[in-house]
């Protein structure tokens, strides 16, 4: 029998050494063949690897992560079905532009063609969704595959990458000392290689946006997750407050700078972008979330000052003045160029005074219907409950997740973000399933803060069986359910609409009335409340919220609390 030369490693092995040495120290999985042993040499090599039930979950985790750390979040998944179901992660990705990378095993090469187990064409699959993919051919190529992928997800306008590694490579061995040799030759690659990020082409254009916010009757700035995610808050912040410009943010641009801030104009949307004239927007896009920029809900004479890392963004849009650069380098720029010349519109500037009143005046009704307790509970009483919970906490804030129709919407107006990236939802793909992957992902990311999901019972649905995981690693994640037992809640069908073979079946929108989803945590040693009343409700949060243990509290809402399909009814 051949002894094992001890100076000898296999792929695996040299994989995990890259990813270490590339700075990766979270992974999140689902292991099998052939990718096991890969995991396990990772945690060996001190990363640290959330194992999930499913890779869709684990994707949507490696998604988030990139965004909140600013590093790509890696998956990691077996050939196959295991690579498709992390294909959802990685479009996630793409979608939000966060970088990520998805590491999937594949089928021997030799049997290619022929059937091999759970044999794909992998790289011709997840081609759609990735901005780059590298295979790995042979275990001398594995170092520069890895580094590649990993600086490809991070740079420009992030996104997800795609590294594919055959069993047969990850099999092969080489000698460590070649390993040590490839691995410096394809760092001394990657030095020469790292993408910088676009420059701002010339400070006439930075002149030009500071004229036009100047020369505007009623400006507004306009920031979201691109923001977020370029730590662009302290600039932001001395922007608008030098210039007392009113802001706007998109649902993940919320926190940047705190919600209550007096030049918030988030409570008075319609009326800011309907009639503002100048429009600075910073890393958020033009697309569907924002109307496109097109009349009817804004201005036909309004004039887009468009902020963005991807020249590629700015093309598309054909904004009246496009920037493209890091929004954080950007804003900076503004405003020491408007320091040299200063102007601030000032408490009682006409604009300003207008979307306050709206704001005032809007906020005030919303109180006024928060203010009623209703029981059985609508959407509003128990959002009231944990916005004050919330907000009892104080810095630092929680990370709050949110998915759902109702319950994610009536959450955007009710729940307050005082802080920066403490805001994770369904975002430009308003995709359903990601909750318990991004809470996974927000209490990795950030060991200091709690975790608090607001989910409506469908969306909880997609990725409830990772309540084990959240026990496993004992991660400080509380989950309310919004409980109204569907998708949207009851049966909303027309009479009419109910005929037919199966017209006993419950509805396509219906659930077991009555889940018992606090349960389902309990089966695996975790805390769960069902809470039906505000007393309820209240004693649960103050409970979870001190234990910082893994916790879901099903909230039971009235069936036909609600409207269908939430704001998006005209969709559907
Ligand atoms: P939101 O959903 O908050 O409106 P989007 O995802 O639509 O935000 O837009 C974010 C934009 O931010 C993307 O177009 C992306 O290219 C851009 N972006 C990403 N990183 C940066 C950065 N560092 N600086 C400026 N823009 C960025
Ligand atoms: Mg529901």
């Amino acid at each position: 029998m051949a002894i094992e030369n001890p100076s000898k490693i296999d792929g695996n092995a040299l994989v995990a050494m890259c990813l270490s040495r590339a700075g990766v120290d979270r992974m999140f999985g689902v292991v099998g063949i052939p990718v096991t042993s890969l995991a396990n040499k990772a945690v060996a090599l001190g990363v640290r690897f959330i194992a999930f039930h499913n890779e869709q979950s684990a994707g949507y985790a490696a998604s988030a992560y990139g965004y909140l750390t600013r590093r790509p979040g890696v998956l990691l998944t077996v050939s196959g079905p295991g690579c498709v179901h992390g294909l959802a992660g990685l479009s996630n990705a793409a979608a939000n532009a966060w970088p990520m990378v998805m590491i999937s095993g594949s089928s021997d090469q030799s049997f290619t063609g022929r059937g091999d187990f759970q044999e794909l064409d992998q790289i011709a699959a997840a081609k759609p969704f990735a901005k780059f993919s590298a295979k790995a051919t042979d275990i001398t190529k594995i170092p520069k595959s890895v580094f590649s992928v990993i600086d490809s997800a991070a740079s420009g306008r992030p996104g997800g990458t795609y590294l594919d590694l055959p069993s047969d490579v990850l099999h092969q061995t080489i000698d460590e000392s070649e390993a040590e040799q490839l691995i410096a030759e394809a760092l001394s690659y990657r030095k020469n290689q790292l993408i910088q990020n676009p420059r701002v082409s010339n400070s006439t254009t930075i002149q030009k946006a500071v004229e036009l916010l100047k020369t505007s009757q009623r400006p507004l700035i306009v920031f979201g997750k691109g923001a977020a995610y370029s730590r662009a808050e302290n600039e932001l912040t001395k922007l608008i407050e030098s210039t007392g410009i009113p802001f706007l943010p998109t649902p993940m641009g919320k926190g940047l700078l705190p919600d209550s801030h007096e030049l918030a104009a988030t409570a008075a949307r319609s009326l800011a972008i309907g009639k503002c004239d100048v429009a600075l927007v910073v890393g958020a896009r033009l697309n569907w979330l924002l109307h496109f920029g097109e009349p009817p809900k804004w201005s036909k004479e309004v004039k887009f000052i468009l902020v963005d890392i991807s020249e590629e963004e700015i093309e598309l849009r054909k904004p009246c003045l496009g920037i493209v650069g890091d929004a954080k380098e950007v804003v900076g720029m503004l405003h020491k160029e408007i320091k040299d010349d200063p102007f601030c519109l000032g408490k009682t500037h006409p604009w300003v005074e207008a979307l306050r009143g709206k704001s005032n005046e809007n906020l005030a009704n919303m109180e006024a219907q928060l203010a009623k307790e209703v029981v059985p509970f609508n959407f509003l009483t128990p959002m009231k409950i944990i916005r004050d919970a919330i907000l009892g906490l104080g810095s630092p804030a929680p990370i709050l997740v949110s998915e759902g129709a109702n319950t994610m919407d009536l959450g955007r107006a009710v729940l307050v973000q005082m802080e920066p990236r403490t805001r994770l939802d369904a975002g430009t793909w308003g995709t359903m399933g990601v909750g318990l992957g991004y809470c996974i992902a927000a209490a990795v990311a950030s060991p200091d803060r709690l975790v608090v999901a607001v989910e409506g019972d469908s969306g909880f649905g997609f990725s409830a069986m990772e309540v084990e995981t959240l026990v496993r690693y004992q991660l400080p994640v509380v989950v309310i359910v919004f409980n109204n037992g569907g998708v949207y809640g009851g049966d909303r069908r027309n009479p009419e609409e109910i005929s037919g073979p199966y017209k006993d079946d419950p509805a396509p929108t219906s659930f077991v009335p009555g889940a018992a989803y606090h349960i389902l945590l309990e089966a695996f040693g975790g805390k769960g409340y069902l809470a039906a009343t505000p007393d309820e409700l209240k004693s649960a949060l103050a409970e979870a919220f001190s234990a910082r243990k893994p916790t879901v509290i099903n909230v039971v809402i009235d069936p036909f609390a609600g409207a269908e399909s939430g704001r998006m009814q005209h969709k559907n």
